[in-house]
């Protein structure tokens, strides 16, 4: 599909409204009390910080995009964004490259395999295939302004914090945790050179990428963050432009296929709308032009996803009217 193609059309966007403030607030909490004695799913363990990780926590968060912050259970507790640190650093290379560049270099379809696979590299001629999974997000990574890996690393850290509306720091144990144990994603970084694909010091790289993932934020943070991407690219909260309207709505595109690795045709089913998740439990889901609703609790299912957060925002966007696929008889039917 060449996108030129559309190039003189006008670009009208029609989303909807959330209900009031209190509506939503009564929804967050009684989505926190519903699913706070959920206890399936295993704390991920393959970095061995994560393992040490408290399985009760379940903080709940959502940002509506007219400044309205709900806030439940643990929001405020701090823990590694890990890879839903991908969908913000894909939008910081569109931002610098323009939604083509990056869509022919890293891709934009599902691999329909694990997150950290090589094999889904191997069977693509060591094309990512897509920018959430592991392969795809370092050769993101390797598409971010700055002379030197730590300049790079600091474009990162500043447009991450410009999503959340705080400075945001690396958790220097988790940083240290996965650099010790990522011998799997150094692979990835070497076989992407190996078949043209990322230019560079791969181990460099990676480091770069192991330091975004390191990223500490909270619920909360998440929420503010994809409200940004709800907002055509305006922070609700400070009010600064982060990136377009393009980038948001090239990044919500592809998060809608693969923010859930290869549970993501199962959650667009279900739930409705673009988010990512990480490893360390956090989840964020974005409604354009309404807001973002986040959850954290360290339990995952087997591909890696928090169960509660995933109970959590379901409910939400069922009880909220997010589901970007519902829709309802223009003329009211009689009863
Ligand atoms: N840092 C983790 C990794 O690269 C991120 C993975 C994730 O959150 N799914 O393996």
């Amino acid at each position: 599909m060449d996108p030129t193609r559309f190039q003189n059309v006008p670009q009208e966007v029609s989303t909807g409204r959330l209900p009031g403030w209190h509506r939503v607030e009564e929804l967050v909490r009684q989505a926190h009390e519903r699913y706070a004695e959920e206890s399936s799913g295993a704390v991920a363990d393959y970095i061995p910080i994560l393992a040490q990780a408290d399985p009760e926590l379940f903080g709940i968060a959502v940002i509506e995009v007219a400044g309205g912050v709900h806030d439940a259970g643990d929001a405020l507790h701090p823990f590694s964004i890990q890879s839903i640190s991908k969908m913000f650093v894909y939008a910081l290379a569109i931002a610098e490259h323009g939604h083509a560049h990056v869509r022919d270099i890293v891709g934009v379809n599902n691999t329909g395999l694990a997150f950290n696979s090589l094999m889904a590299l191997e069977l693509n001629a060591g094309h990512p295939m897509n920018p959430m999974v592991n392969a795809g997000a370092i050769a993101t990574t390797a598409l971010v302004p700055g002379a030197t890996p730590a300049e790079k690393w600091e474009t990162i850290r500043q447009g991450l914090s410009a999503f959340a509306g705080r400075q945001l720091s690396m958790d220097g144990e988790v940083y240290r945790s996965e650099a010790e144990t990522n011998d799997r994603n150094r692979a990835i970084g070497r076989l992407l050179v190996g078949y043209g694909r990322l230019e560079g010091d791969p181990d460099e790289i990676v480091d770069v990428y192991t330091r975004q993932c390191a990223l500490s934020v909270t619920t909360h943070d998440l929420a503010v963050m994809g409200a940004t991407l709800a907002d055509g690219g305006v922070n609700p909260v400070t009010g600064e432009r982060v990136v377009s309207a393009d980038v948001c709505r090239d990044t919500l595109a592809v998060l809608a296929s693969t923010g859930l690795y290869e549970r993501s045709g199962e959650w667009l089913f279900e739930i409705g709308l673009p988010a990512k998740s990480g490893v360390a439990g956090g989840i964020v889901a974005v409604s354009p032009g309404k807001g973002a609703a986040a959850a954290f609790s360290p339990r995952l299912d087997s591909a890696g996803n928090s169960v509660r957060a995933q109970l959590a925002i379901g409910h939400l966007s069922r009880a909220l009217g997010l589901n970007l696929f519902a829709s309802a008889p223009h003329v009211q039917e009689l009863s």
